[in-house]
């Protein structure tokens, strides 16, 4: 890999860290460290309804706590709505926006599934509105604003990627998510849009997040090309799951930070745990991030990514 590595912590502040997210962190932290590279610290607070207050701040402390440290930030997505209505502006000289007025219930009943995330394929109802039609519609409803995605047989709406863990991914927009929220109805700007254009303005050239968001790529490499800009590197990894293959969350209280700083006097049996369930170390070992820098590699991840997700409890 050519130039600097820059790296990402990208924390909603939706509640305390919890294990899965120390995981993510993690991984995250050590891609970076092991080729001495930056990493920068960004709080995705877009949403207002999905915050708790003092959040963002308990989640600074957590990972002073967990000796993931960081070079550059915090920025807070919030303090960033020019950047994004900037981007919009452009994509919608570029003729690709329209305002779309399904109700979450017209969307439910109008898509299927979509396999990887669980979202839904638009079917395009807003897609060729006339402006007589959408003057009518806003007057009732404030729209949301989609991206258009190009037919599934133009080549250019095709994304290819090597994810770093999962090796050689494909999706084709039109097929498996199809044109898209880039702006809410309430104005809020969506996931898709600020990830895509933050993480290419702020320099980031690897991106390491749970496997979750192995189908928001196609999505956000696709914003970023449109915008002419460069797509960094994507590096997912497994999810930590309970015996029964659910995810681990933050009603499991005893893996939550606060709980662990309650009992632990260091971050080193936790980190010790996490770096041997990610296969980087053998079972029952101690150490603080400093000291697992040397025993990273993708390699040792990807291996552990092929046996599933990573089973606790
Ligand atoms: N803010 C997202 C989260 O906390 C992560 C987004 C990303 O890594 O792209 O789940």
């Amino acid at each position: 890999m050519q130039g600097t590595v820059v790296g990402r912590f990208a924390p909603s502040p939706s509640g305390r860290m919890h294990a899965g997210n120390v995981f993510s962190a993690l991984m995250a932290w050590l891609g970076v460290r092991s080729a001495g590279g930056r990493m920068v610290l960004r709080i995705e607070d877009l949403d207002p309804r999905a915050q708790r207050p003092e959040a963002a701040q308990l989640m600074l402390d957590d990972l002073r706590w967990l000796g993931l440290d960081w070079d550059e930030g915090p920025y807070y997505q919030s303090e960033r709505r020019e950047v994004y209505d900037e981007a919009l502006e452009r994509l919608t000289e570029l003729g690709l926006t329209y305002p779309c007025f399904c109700t979450r219930a017209e969307l439910h009943a109008a898509t299927a599934p979509h396999a990887l995330d669980g979202t839904y394929v638009y079917a395009g109802a807003c897609r060729n509105l006339s402006s007589v039609e959408v003057a009518r519609r806003s007057i009732s409803r404030p729209p949301a604003i989609r991206l258009r995605v190009p037919e599934a047989d133009n080549p250019v709406g095709t994304i290819s990627f090597e994810d770093l863990v999962y090796g050689p991914q494909r999706e084709v927009l039109a097929r498996d998510c199809g044109d898209f929220v880039v702006r809410r109805s309430d104005g809020v700007y969506a996931y898709q849009l600020a990830v895509a254009i933050d993480d290419a303005l702020m320099g980031v050239t690897q991106v390491v997040r749970g496997r979750d968001l192995l189908g928001s790529v196609a999505r956000q490499m696709y914003v970023q090309r449109l915008l002419g800009f460069d797509t960094p590197t994507y590096a997912h990894v497994p999810l930590l799951v309970d015996p029964d293959g659910r995810r681990l969350s933050k009603r499991d209280r005893d893996l939550d930070l606060g709980e662990i700083r309650e009992r632990d006097s260091g971050p080193e049996r936790l980190l010790g745990w996490l770096a041997a369930a990610a296969g980087l170390v053998e079972e029952g070992e101690m150490l603080g991030a400093d000291r697992l820098v040397e025993r990273f590699s993708w390699a040792k991840l990807a291996g552990t990514a092929r046996r599933g997700d990573v089973i606790c409890g």
